[in-house]
């Protein structure tokens, strides 16, 4: 059931947007894991300003809203999102290059800006080859693989406030961290400037056939996934404390963990939300009675209730 607000709410975003505001819409075809139930409304801004007033028409009216980028690190409730999910694909798209520096739109795919760098003899961004999802999602999670993490390279993030008013965040404000960036919290991002180096385009290219290459030996990537369920704990991995517990092949209905990685749980079956978070509860206990480590959840959670999250919480 939608929000509880005014109906004109969703008829004034139905006129505003029209078919880029689709009300009900289930979330399984926009995440990677390929669950969740509706959001109350989809939009799919074409401008920033229609973004800006969206955001502000939002606060005003007190419905919640949230990017979702390619729904790579998430995991949505069967129930859903009461609110409204904003993609930035249109919006914020584009590539701006000075030199060495780029400016990178928030939707942007980080599939199609590592072809990007390559094309351009911009070496740097080369380790987030095969990494799924969006320049926005990539900044909020401070993504990375093989010791480099997109933070690295950023100048600056460009984003709007929850008044809907832009911003520009410097690197040192954005706080990386590993698999975090907690000063870019509460802000909605549009993209980042970002500094690389000239490098040679056939070494990238070389470079990018061999980190897949890699990715696809260490990663289960035949089955929906959200990539690491766990962060690395200090001193330590994941996965590695999953399978020593007896984790890999741990099934809850369709969602399994992976025998390939421990630190993978897969939906093999036609999984729900709730197979996958009972697995994810199960198998971090299982680590906590086994070793002593509380893993924290790398995975984002969508719609669920803070009663539900408490779950994930360490005793
Ligand atoms: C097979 C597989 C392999 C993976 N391997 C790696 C890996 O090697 N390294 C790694 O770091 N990650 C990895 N991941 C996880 C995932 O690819 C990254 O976390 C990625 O950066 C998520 O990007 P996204 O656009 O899909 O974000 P989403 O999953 O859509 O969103 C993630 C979070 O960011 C928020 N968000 C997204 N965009 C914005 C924005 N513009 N403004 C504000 N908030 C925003 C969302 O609300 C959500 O809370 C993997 C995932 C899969 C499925």
């Amino acid at each position: 059931m939608m929000v509880e607000t005014r109906t004109t709410f969703w008829q004034e975003l139905r006129q505003r947007f029209g078919e880029a505001c689709r009300l009900n819409e289930p979330l399984s075809r926009y995440t990677a894991y390929r669950v969740g139930g509706p959001a109350d409304a989809l939009v799919v801004p074409q401008t920033v300003e229609d973004l800006q007033w969206l955001v502000r028409y939002c606060q005003q009216q007190r419905v919640p809203y949230r990017v979702l980028g390619s729904g790579a690190n998430v995991l949505v409730h069967d129930a859903g999102y009461r609110g409204v999910i904003i993609l930035l694909r249109d919006c914020c798209g584009q590539i701006q290059q000075q030199g060495t520096q780029l400016y990178v739109g928030a939707g942007v795919l980080v599939q199609d800006l590592v072809p990007y760098c390559e094309r351009h003899q911009l070496a740097g961004l080369h380790f987030m080859s095969g990494i799924p999802g969006t320049v926005g999602g990539a900044l909020i999670m401070n993504a990375g693989a093989f010791d480099g993490e997109i933070g690295d390279r950023v100048i600056a993030v460009d984003a709007l406030d929850a008044h809907g008013n832009r911003c520009r965040i410097p690197r040192e404000a954005a706080k990386f961290g590993y698999r975090q960036a907690p000063g870019l919290q509460g802000l909605l991002l549009l993209g980042c400037w970002l500094q690389l180096e000239v490098g040679n385009s056939e070494r990238l290219r070389q470079q990018r056939q061999s980190i897949l290459q890699r990715r696809a030996e260490k990663q289960p990537l035949d089955y929906p996934s959200c990539g690491s369920v766990f962060k690395r704990p200090p001193g330590d991995f994941a996965g590695r404390l999953i399978e020593r517990s007896g984790g890999k092949g741990m099934r809850v209905g369709g969602a399994m963990v992976s025998p390939k990685h421990a630190n993978f749980i897969l939906n093999v079956d036609q999984a729900t939300a709730s197979d996958i978070f009972e697995l994810i509860v199960q198998v971090q206990q299982r680590v906590y009675q086994e070793a002593g480590v509380w893993l924290e959840p790398e995975v984002q959670f969508i719609g669920f209730s803070e009663r539900e999250l408490k779950k994930l919480k360490q005793p």
